[in-house]
């Protein structure tokens, strides 16, 4: 049985305070939210860190500003997945609450957390003894990446499902830190590169979530996993589209698990603009978003695979959001 290491465990009262003993403590420590991340990392000897600080005073609500919806980082992601406003008028980010992992660790898992959740590798995400023997990667204790030999970067897999969502649904989160507090869009929290991969300072704490969509926008997340619960998206599309008369007036599509940060796929979203919302459509835009896609062989089922998959979950993202904005509910139209 793998055992937690030992460990400080402090207690700040608020995210000032949690900012002031990250920024003190430094590699030493990390933020512990609801633990079901880093938990299993901590076994796995993936995070070697002597102190965690407590992120248990952040706030569990949930506040609907009509075009805004305000989620609090310490939300769980069960609550998300089950509030009314979210369900209303932000259903894709419910949606992709409710698609994480499984009902316990949605109990425990937090809003903050999924945004910050470390990107994952076949190589990296296992126990310290088969690392070991597998002599260890860029990404902890070695230097050579397993996946890419001749590569000098870490290809980790973005692997959370609300981060495409919260980007999709212009979504800002608010940063507390040692200077005090800033906003930045969820577009820009993260960064192209497997082992840095979030664009905040370390210390600084996640504290909440604006979500925002003009009247009449609509949202949907599609994910593919192996199992219907428990696992982690091999490939996810967070589509939002906001219709004029019969035209598309805006659409987002961001992808998840195809890269090292959630992949914003801006080409079909040029191209459906101003197009009606049908099938034909909707199968060429998913076609343009899968092209920069490039799943490498270090998540669950074949590479091959995963990327042609990539166009089947834009294409069925697309309907369902589609559908939810009064378009005529298309069937699948069988291009797989
Ligand atoms: C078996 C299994 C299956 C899983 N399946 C999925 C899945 O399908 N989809 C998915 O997205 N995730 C999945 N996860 C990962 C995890 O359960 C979720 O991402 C969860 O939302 C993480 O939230 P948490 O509050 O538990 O974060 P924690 O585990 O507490 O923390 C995760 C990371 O975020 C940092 N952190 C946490 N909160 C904050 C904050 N407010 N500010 C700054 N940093 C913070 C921590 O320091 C840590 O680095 C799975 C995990 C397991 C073990
Ligand atoms: S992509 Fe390469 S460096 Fe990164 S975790 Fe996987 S094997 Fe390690």
């Amino acid at each position: 049985m793998l055992r937690l290491p030992r460990f400080k465990y402090l207690r700040p009262k608020h995210a000032r305070e949690a900012a002031g003993m990250a920024a003190e403590l430094g590699a030493r420590a990390m933020f512990v939210a609801g633990g079901t991340d880093l938990f299993p990392k901590l076994k796995r000897r993936q995070f070697e860190v002597d102190t965690l600080i407590g992120l248990d005073f952040l706030s569990r609500s949930i506040h609907n500003g009509g075009a805004e919806c305000f989620v609090d980082a310490g939300v769980t992601l069960a609550s998300a997945a089950a509030d009314p406003h979210l369900m209303r008028g932000f259903r894709g980010y419910a949606e992709a609450a409710g698609l994480v992992s499984s009902p316990p660790l949605r109990n425990a898992g937090t809003a903050g957390g999924n945004l910050c959740v470390d990107t994952r590798c076949n190589y990296y995400d296992m126990t310290y003894e088969w690392r070991k023997a597998a002599g260890f990667c860029l990404k902890k204790d070695g230097d050579i990446c397993l996946v890419a030999p001749s590569s000098p970067r870490c290809w980790a897999v973005s692997s959370s499902d609300t981060a495409p969502m919260a980007i999709a649904l212009d979504g800002v989160v608010t940063l507390v830190g040692t200077d005090g507090e800033r906003e930045l869009p969820v577009a820009r929290l993260y960064r192209d590169d497997g082992i840095d991969y979030m664009a905040k300072q370390p210390s600084e704490v996640v504290t909440g979530l604006r979500l925002r969509a003009e009247p009449g926008t609509t949202s949907a997340y599609v994910k593919l996993r192996r199992r219907g619960s428990i696992d982690f998206p091999i490939a996810g599309a967070a589509v939002t589209m906001r219709l004029e008369g019969e035209l598309i007036a805006r659409c987002r599509v961001v992808l998840s698990a195809v890269a090292s940060h959630p992949l914003e796929a801006s080409a079909a979203e040029a191209f459906l603009k101003g197009k009606r919302p049908e099938a034909d459509a909707f199968h060429e835009a998913a076609e343009i978003a899968a092209r920069p896609a490039k799943p490498l062989d270090n998540a669950d089922l074949s590479h091959f695979w995963r990327k042609r998959m990539v166009r089947v979950v834009v294409e069925q993202a697309l309907q369902l959001a589609s559908t939810r904005a009064g378009g005529s509910a298309v069937k699948l139209s069988g291009h797989t």
